[in-house]
């Protein structure tokens, strides 16, 4: 099943045992990444095994860190589809437009992928009470699998997130509390309860296995597209997580000899009202300053400093990308758009990305025919308010 060997530290090298529970690198602070024997794995499985395999993102369990298959705590996350976005695409001249739907995951986002994994992974080495500090949709997916694998959940979420968020929470049977401040706070809080409960702490990167969650969105695009990437993928993007995952889910396949050298111009969407990923892009920065006073209604990318960030500015360079900020009321219309012109009500989260391609089809950045993706990532209906 799982090739997993060992973690590894994004930032300083240093490997880690992966059978015991780890959260940052005690060298450095930095997150830790899982290893795999994909040399080992390379010439036993072959791309073309797939086709035969369960719809979720359980497929790809060679890569992924759960080694007992009875602790994949599982509701069938991931395989989401892949819609050409004809209308769309004709509005804007373009001939190669898609939308990944991750808003049709357990929960309603793609949150349900690193969740889920790292949910099972805790279940695997013994955790049994576990906290998150969230913006919302990381609380939903959290606290329903915390309950389908029997382990006690806390969340900590802003006061000010939607009500649907909260709704979830309480009937997935997680301890909600709720925090005047942002979700920098939120994660103050959750740490220093962690610390004086014992409870294990998900944050996002605080652990290693969220990220394995997430990065197998890199391998559904590639299956998807039949191993030919995208020119350009568009992501809106928090603590980066997802972003983080794919780029790592490119390299892995590339050691696995299922895809070459080619890959896709990685673009960071964030709002004018929190944007520390683009100014740091632009400042030519290895790390991005925190952003004061975090405001907008996409809550999944009101993240004011990322523990990722120098691993997101780090991907968007390499892949020759960029990283551009979109205002609220533009990612409010996109949203509206997406939904009239495709049938796919995204959340503001994913709206954002079809104003960011907007914007930066207007500079010249994008060609017409590029094979372009926009990450939808998550369900509208969660944000009566914003919408
Ligand atoms: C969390 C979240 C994001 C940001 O995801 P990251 O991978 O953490 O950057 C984007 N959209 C939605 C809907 C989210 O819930």
């Amino acid at each position: 099943m799982s090739t997993l060997t060992h973690l590894e530290c994004s930032y300083c090298g240093k490997e880690y045992d992966a059978d015991v529970l780890q959260t940052l690198c005690p060298a450095c602070g930095k997150p830790l990444l899982a290893c795999y024997d994909l040399e080992g794995t390379k010439k036993k499985w072959l791309r073309e095994s797939l086709k035969d395999r369960e719809t979720t993102l359980w497929r790809y369990r060679e890569i992924l860190p759960v080694k007992d298959k009875a602790n994949a705590v599982t509701l069938g996350e991931g395989y989401t589809p892949l819609f050409p976005a004809k209308r769309l695409g004709k509005e804007l001249g373009m001939s190669n437009l898609f939308i990944k739907d991750e808003g049709l995951n357990p929960t309603g986002s793609f949150k349900a992928r690193g969740l889920c994994m790292a949910i099972s992974r805790a279940k695997e080495l013994g955790v049994k009470e576990v906290v998150i500090p969230s913006a919302g949709n990381a609380a939903g997916a959290m606290a329903a699998y915390a309950a389908k694998a029997g382990m006690v959940a806390h969340v900590f979420m802003p006061q000010d997130v939607p009500l649907p968020f909260r709704m979830e929470c309480r009937a997935y049977g997680a301890q909600v509390t709720l925090i005047h401040g942002l979700i920098t706070e939120c994660g103050q809080q959750a740490r220093q309860a962690a610390s004086e409960h014992g409870w294990f702490d998900l944050s996002t990167l605080k652990e290693p296995y969220r990220v394995e969650g997430k990065k197998t969105m890199g391998y559904e695009l590639a299956e998807a597209f039949n191993w030919d990437l995208p020119d350009v993928i568009f992501y809106p993007t928090g603590g980066g997580t997802g972003l983080i995952g794919m780029w790592k889910a490119f390299s892995e396949m590339a050691k696995l000899g299922w895809i070459g050298e080619r890959r896709p111009r990685m673009v960071v969407v964030q709002a004018d009202g929190c944007a520390p990923i683009p100014r740091a892009f632009e400042a030519g920065e290895e790390f991005a300053k925190p952003w004061e006073n975090a405001a907008t209604v996409a809550a999944g990318l009101r993240v004011p400093a990322a523990i990722g960030d120098f691993l997101i500015l780090r991907a968007v360079r390499e892949s020759g990308g960029t990283a551009i900020a979109v205002s609220d009321e533009a990612l409010i219309l996109a949203q509206s758009r997406m939904a009239s012109r495709e049938g796919v009500f995204a959340c503001p989260e994913g709206g954002a990305t079809l104003a960011a391609l907007e914007k930066l089809l207007a500079k010249g950045w994008i060609g017409k025919e590029e094979k372009v993706v926009l990450f939808n990532t998550g369900t509208g209906l969660k944000y009566p308010e914003a919408t």
